[in-house]
């Protein structure tokens, strides 16, 4: 579990606003870490640790918060039903038909999209177990995180309020969570 990877990080890193989660971090005792409020993704060993800003726990307390909430109530486990990215054929992610995957409706003024968000991406929710994620972000893990494999959702570990409740997921390297999302209603990326 522990292999020094050099997963790329950024694309789990929060592409609009939230500055402070713009780059990847170091969490002591934790590893790097990117996170957009959708995804959290650890990486144990990463070789550019020390490249990446320390998240103290002053600076970053909801973020110290979340971290030991997840590790709590939503730990990955390897008993449970589970599902291998590689092994679900996602479909490429779709460009959003205002911007045509721009994330810009007005290049010059640089304004973001709104039917997108700014993330250039057609929210796609997707069916895995009781729960539905983003087809954006389950390619975003397929594509950057070696033999990921999502702990499958039930109904007992979601409760009522399947939105956003956090799904654990592991990988060669290290170890995450993904927020489900609405199965009608278009969402947006942080
Ligand atoms: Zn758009």
């Amino acid at each position: 579990m522990t292999t020094p990877t050099g997963i790329n990080l950024t694309p789990f890193c929060s592409q609009t606003g939230r500055i402070e989660y713009a780059r990847p971090l170091r969490v002591a005792g934790v590893g790097a870490l990117a996170t957009d409020k959708h995804i959290v993704v650890v990486a144990l060993d990463h070789p550019k640790l020390s490249e990446f800003r320390i998240a103290y726990p002053n600076v970053y307390p909801k973020l110290h918060r979340a971290l030991s909430d997840m590790k709590l109530r939503a730990p990955y486990q390897s008993d449970q039903p589970s599902t291998r990215l590689d092994a679900m054929h996602l479909d490429p992610t779709p460009a959003c038909d205002e911007c045509h995957g721009m994330g810009l409706v007005n290049e010059a003024r640089g304004a973001w999209c709104t039917a997108c968000f700014g993330t250039g991406v057609t929210y796609v929710p997707i069916a895995v177990g009781a729960a539905h994620f983003q087809l954006f972000y389950l390619n975003l893990m397929a594509m950057h995180l070696p033999h990921c494999t999502l702990q499958l959702p039930t109904d007992h570990c979601l409760g009522d309020h399947r939105t956003s409740k956090p799904t654990p997921f592991v990988f060669e390297g290290g170890y995450g969570w993904l927020a489900a999302c609405d199965p009608k209603k278009a969402g947006a990326r942080a």
